[in-house]
């Protein structure tokens, strides 16, 4: 029997995928050539906007004819769509995905999978390494937290032998993913953290996280709401990844501007093997839009991270991710994103006009009031000021 899998999505689907393709091959399955001469079809679905969502009905429906016309074939969606319906208690959402696309045999969700199937990766020098999956953070237009579900970081020690096993197979470029690898460890580090010591405090006091029994490390907080009060580890895992021998290029994605510490602008400053380009996903340029997406951050505040990363990280590079057109979002507060990215210079931009997402903090409580046209005017503005004047330039990274 033979698999193929189709992927959508960022690279966090990305690597599901990988694993997605070990789960077919320990059920005794092998890679087909092609889409065409495969028995098990896998779409890995994403719904970060419509559009991505209505590729998947596409696909779907090129499938369903070929089954009409007598093809043998499995079709198995998996991913974000699954993610959403197979969380929601009633079961009316799979329903619907049922209704919605009835030629599919299989609705799998990615937990079924799970972290225990080691990827198969076809790049012989970068491996993506998943350190979280989910998110936490609501931003108002996104629907990932509800796909995903809350952040789960993976066992340090278990992304650590994963980065040593792709090292000896001679990889040397790792890219840790996530959601937002800035919270790593959040929801292991605030249990674990080691008692205080003073007599009846029946508080947890101390900053120290055991990692595994003879190493302990100093808890980093970062902030939410205003305040520093969420506990990582994300520097100190960057940190012992640096330490493994073979490993020459080390990125991550995605990281939020709110919770960029101090620290772990200290671990890429002092370790060369991280990569001096940075992906900081903005999204506006505007303090009132950001307050209106959830984002913790002021313009200002993701101005001043970005000052702290080129004073202490020299030469350093940054792209972003930019939504225009989002729920009221004015001229005025357009240009103040457009003045933004003229001040950053940043290399690279990923623009989308703002797509309505069902069941997002966005949909409920704002009205998608920026008519599309202008969300194109306003795309293309960002596209020429940010990707085509950097890949005429030579700067597109
Ligand atoms: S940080 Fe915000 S944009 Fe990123 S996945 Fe979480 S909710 Fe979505």
């Amino acid at each position: 029997m033979k698999y193929w899998i189709v992927t959508f999505g960022c690279a966090a689907n990305e690597a599901d995928s990988e694993r997605i393709a070990r789960y077919y091959e320990a059920r005794g399955y092998t890679k087909a050539r092609s889409i065409r001469s495969a028995d098990d079809v896998v779409i890995n679905t994403c719904m970060i906007r419509q559009k991505a969502e209505d590729r998947v009905y596409g696909l779907v429906y090129n499938l369903s004819l070929a089954k009409k016309k007598g093809r043998k074939l499995k079709i198995v969606v998996t991913g974000c769509m699954v993610g959403m319906a197979a969380r929601e208690k009633t079961g009316k959402m799979l329903t619907l995905l049922k209704k919605k696309m009835p030629s599919v045999d299989e609705f799998l969700p990615i937990e079924e999978v799970g972290f225990d199937h080691a990827p198969i990766r076809t790049d012989k020098d970068h491996a993506l390494v998943l350190i979280t999956n989910g998110c936490n953070n609501f931003c108002t237009f996104c629907v990932v937290p509800i796909t995903r579900g809350r952040e789960v970081s993976r066992p340090f020690e278990d992304i650590l032998l994963e980065c040593r096993t792709v090292a000896i197979q001679g990889m040397s470029y790792v890219t840790l993913v996530g959601q937002n690898v800035n919270s790593y460890g959040a929801d292991f580090a605030s249990q674990s953290v080691i008692p205080a010591t003073e007599p009846g405090s029946s508080r947890f006091k101390s900053d120290r996280f055991r990692v595994k029994p003879g190493m302990e490390k100093k808890v980093t907080y970062v902030k939410h709401l205003g305040r520093l009060r969420i506990p990582t580890l994300f520097p100190h895992l960057l940190e012992e990844v640096c330490r493994i021998d073979g490993l020459k290029l080390i990125d991550f994605i995605s990281s939020n501007p709110w919770d960029f510490s101090d620290e772990l602008i200290g671990v890429i400053a002092s370790n060369a093997k991280i990569s001096r380009h940075i992906h900081l996903p903005v999204q506006s340029g505007d303090t009132e839009v950001l307050r209106r997406m959830n984002r913790w951050y002021t313009r200002e505040e993701y101005l001043t991270l970005v000052k702290k990363l080129r004073e202490h990280v020299p030469g350093v590079t940054l792209s972003t991710d930019i939504i225009v057109g989002f729920c009221g979002e004015t001229v005025d507060q357009f240009e103040n994103t457009v003045a933004l990215a003229k001040k950053v210079g940043f290399t690279k931009a990923y623009v989308a006009m703002y797509s309505d997402r069902p069941h997002t903090s966005a949909h409920k409580v704002y009205s998608d009031d920026v008519p599309h046209a202008e969300k194109k005017r306003r795309w293309q503005i960002l596209e020429e000021l940010i990707n085509k004047t950097n890949l005429r330039n030579g700067t597109y990274s």
